[in-house]
This record gives structure tokens, sequence and C-alpha cells, in this order.
């Protein structure tokens, strides 16, 4: 193909455009030198869509009249933040790949007022002197969990109080100080707390409990990382307590048990109750530890979720060390916690392996806030836990006022019964029930509509199924659903 070499040369330099008055509030706004990339792309790709031959001298014209434009959604696509908030409709309320627990707003202001200064982060006030990243959240831990009269756990929602399942009979008035410690995820915390206790030594785990978490974390794994031996007993379905007392030797180090967070063996299954494990440990004299995953620090009872452990509940029922994630359950910001009897936790803190992973201000920050949430039974000012505690009714009522918005000639909205998920690899059975709006948009297929839906402004995610876009608004901000309404109408209109 013979490419005409003179529409090259219509083509402005890169500075001559640079200084065309068209693109002069765009200098101002962005700056020269980002104007200049800009400008740079937009140019080459007229010079490759010329090579191509894909603008012929009659297009070229209209080309450069729109080459202003051309470089402002370059701008717009280059300097954009990639991260964005998006609506979440598919009902998951903590989804790992939506980010999990979104901020309360208390805790989004304490982040932007500690972080955008200088703070006493390491430096006592008092004494003048160097101080402790934990203490900030230490002491909070400390109430949360010396929680004695358990009030804490039953003080879910005033709307469905529970009785506490933990008695005074369960109470163990002889149980050490909790301490807590911070690292950057639940992961690091398993890692951390496995290198610690068991490093050269055995663990001993059930094999039905040698889950892989999210498709990364495996336990086998991060125990091979922490330096223990894997002493699995048991099969996948059955594990007793003799199978665990069998396999305790000299070399063992730690007794390990993994909550099953997502995924469920049903059928004929048995693990032993925590009680034996617990006595089994105090019987030789080894640690036990439990990995909940979620780690819920109110009570889950109170909203109809029932058989999740929470960190109350496995540290009253004598587990010597758990560890959880900030941003399941607890509604907080990504972090691993670990808290259990002081002198392990104090070893763990020792440890080198603790400087390698410990968590920055801001998430210091936003754990102080939260966990000030909780100290303050202020249950729904935290998303996640708002979101647990909505009714099926109050989605209803915002589902029917939705459907009323659309359309009936190009939407069609029905409401049907069905369950949002917890998620965030908590308990594989924690379902809420829930009112979902099914929706068909004529000309669309459901695939359409959603992908539609991903590409507006602010990206609403649906789930599909049975061939209709479904929504549910358990996980919409009720301020949000005039917006979800327009949008939806938007991208069936389209
Ligand atoms: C989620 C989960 C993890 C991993 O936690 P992250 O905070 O995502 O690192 C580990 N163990 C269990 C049981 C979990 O549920």
């Amino acid at each position: 193909m013979k490419v005409d070499s003179g529409l090259y040369r219509q083509l402005p330099a890169v500075d001559e455009l640079v200084r065309d008055p068209a693109l002069g509030e765009l200098v101002s706004e962005h700056g020269q030198t980002a104007v200049t990339d800009a400008c740079r792309v937009v140019l080459s790709r007229l010079r490759e869509e010329i090579s191509a031959g894909d603008l012929e001298a009659g297009k070229l014209p209209l080309a450069l009249l729109g080459v202003a434009e051309a470089v402002r959604n370059e701008l717009r696509r280059s300097l954009g933040y990639s991260l964005r908030p998006v609506i979440n409709a598919t009902g998951v309320i903590l989804h790992t790949n939506l980010g999990r627990a979104p901020l309360a707003e208390k805790t989004l202001d304490h982040i932007r007022e500690t972080a955008g200064a200088y703070s006493n982060l390491e430096f006592n006030l008092e004494t003048g002197d160097r101080g402790k990243r934990d203490v900030h959240v230490d002491r909070l831990f400390r109430k949360l969990l010396s929680d004695e009269d358990g009030e804490l756990r039953s003080a879910g929602r005033a709307r469905a109080p529970v009785p506490t399942q933990a008695d005074s009979t369960q109470a163990d008035s002889t149980r050490a100080e909790i301490s807590t410690i911070v690292v950057n995820n639940n992961a690091a915390a398993v890692l951390l707390a496995l290198n610690t206790l068991a490093e050269g030594g055995e663990v001993i785990v059930s094999r039905g409990e040698l889950v892989e978490i999210g498709g990364s974390f495996r336990i086998p794994d991060v125990m091979a990382k922490s330096g223990a031996v894997l002493r699995e007993v048991g099969t996948t379905n059955r594990t007793r307590i003799s199978d665990y007392e069998r396999a305790i030797n000299e070399r063992t180090k730690l007794l390990l048990k993994v909550h099953r967070s997502n995924f469920e063996i049903t059928g004929f299954t048995e693990q032993p109750p925590i009680r034996e494990l617990v006595a089994l440990a105090g019987k030789h004299k080894l640690p036990l530890m439990e990995d909940l995953g979620s780690g819920a620090l109110f009570d889950l009872r109170s909203v109809g979720i029932n058989d999740e452990p929470g960190v109350l509940d496995s540290l009253r029922s004598g587990v010597h060390v758990v560890t959880y994630s900030g941003d399941k359950l607890l509604g907080g910001p990504q972090a691993g916690l670990i808290s259990g009897r002081e002198d392990l936790v104090q070893k763990m803190r020792s440890n080198s392996l603790f400087r390698a992973l410990r968590v920055d201000k801001l998430t210091y920050a936003a754990l102080e806030a939260t966990l000030l949430a909780y100290l303050k039974r202020d249950y729904d000012s935290v998303p996640a836990l708002r979101m647990m505690a909505l009714t099926k009714a109050e989605i209803t009522q915002r589902a029917e006022a939705l459907a009323l918005h659309c359309e009936p000639p190009k939407l069609k909205v029905e409401l049907i019964d069905g369950e949002s998920l917890v998620g965030g690899g908590s308990a594989p059975s924690a379902v809420l029930p829930t009112t979902l709006l099914a929706i068909t948009a004529s000309d669309l297929s459901a695939n359409e509509l959603a992908a539609r839906l991903r590409a507006s402004d602010p990206p609403v995610i649906a789930r599909v199924e049975e061939g209709r876009v479904v929504l549910d608004l358990r996980t919409v901000w009720i301020e949000q659903d005039k917006l979800l309404t327009q949008l939806l109408v938007r991208a069936a209109a389209l």
C-alpha cells in the first residue's frame, strides 16, 4: 500500500499543538508536562492511522479538528484514578474483589485527621520518649476482649436481643490478660504466630481444616514458610480428639484449629468440640491456636447467624491465641489481628518478622476508630454491620420504590425472594434473607445489561442469574437508591 507521506506533514508538531489556544485550559489545569505527553500520544496515534491507511487525505482535516477533544480524553484516561468506587448490588457484604468492608464515616475522618499530619504514632506524649504503635489499639482490644459481663456479645442489635451463650459457668476467672497485635492481614498473622510458636517443631491440624481461602491462602504453604512442620491428623470428613492425642510427641509445639471459612463439608462430618482441644492442650502443656478468619467482635446471633464463633467465644472457651482479619466481620481496614495470652503475644511482638509485617498509621487510625464504634455500641455506624442488620422488610420497601420508577416498556422488574451473602470467607452457611430485583430489558441479554451497568459511572456490579440481572439492595447505600434507578434506566435506554 502506498501511503501519502504528505499527510504526515499536515500533522502539527508536538510543541505547536501544546501551544494551541484550544488546549490552554487543559494546560492550566493539568500542567504543561501532562498535556505534552497527551499530545504526543494523540499525534502518534494519528501517525499510526495514516501509515495503516486508515486516514486518507479526505479524512485528515476532520481528525485534526477533533484533536483537542482527543487530547482531553487522553488526559482523562491517563490522569484519572484506576481505583474507583462502585455500587455493589451483588448482596455480598464482604466481597473480597470489591474491597471487603467499607469504612465508617468517623473512621475516614480519623484517617484524614491523623494521616494528613504528624501524629504520636510512636511517641509518648507524657514522657517525650519513643512509644509503641500498638498502644493505640491494644487498649481498646483489652476493653472489648475482657467484656466480663458478656454485654458486648449480646448487644449486637437492640431490635433482636439474644441471650449470651457463654454464661458464668464458662467464665474463666484465672484467665490471663489478653493482648492484641496488628499485622498486615490475617495471612501474615498466621505466618507470624506459627513462626513464633512452632518454628522447627510440629503443628497438629485436622486434615479436614486444610483449607484454601480465596485461592491464595493455603495453610500447608504458610506452614512451610513459617518453618513449622505440618502434622495432619484424621480424614477430610472426620477427626477425633484421639487422632490429635496420638500425634503428640516431643517435637509437637502447637495445636492448630482452622475455621472452615468458605467451604462446607456436608454429610457425615466430625471435628472434636473446642473444649476437648482445650483440655488436650492443657494436659500436654501445649498452646492451642485458632485461625478464625472472620473473627466477629459482635454477636452474630443477633442478626440470625448461628454457628460462627466470635473472637470472645473462642478466647472464653480457653483457646490461647486467635487470629482474624480486620476487614471481614470486624468491618474495619485490611489487617491481621492476633489476640491471646500476653506472654505468647509478647513473643510474637519480639519476633523480627513482626517488624516486616507491621502496618502503617492509616491502618492504626482506621482500626482505632472502628473499635471505638464497638466500645460505644454504635454498630450502625459500621457499614458492614449495618448491612447485616437490615431486615428483609426494609429491603423490600426500597426494592418496591425502585421498581416503581423503572419504565415497563424497556425494563421488566420483578421482586423475588433471595439470599444475601455475608461473604469474605466467613461461615459458608452465613446467608441473610433478602428481596431481589430480577430485571430484564427489552432487546438486551442479561449479560449485555450487566455489562452496561458495569460501564456506567459509577459502575454498578450486579449478579446474573437464570437469564436475568439480579440486584440486592442490602449492599447498596440507601442514599444511592435513586442514582441506581437512574443508571438502570439509562443502561436500558442506551
Ligand atoms: C480470610 C481468611 C484468611 C486470610 O485472611 P486475610 O486477611 O485475607 O489475609 C485466613 N484464614 C481464614 C480461616 C480466613 O477465613
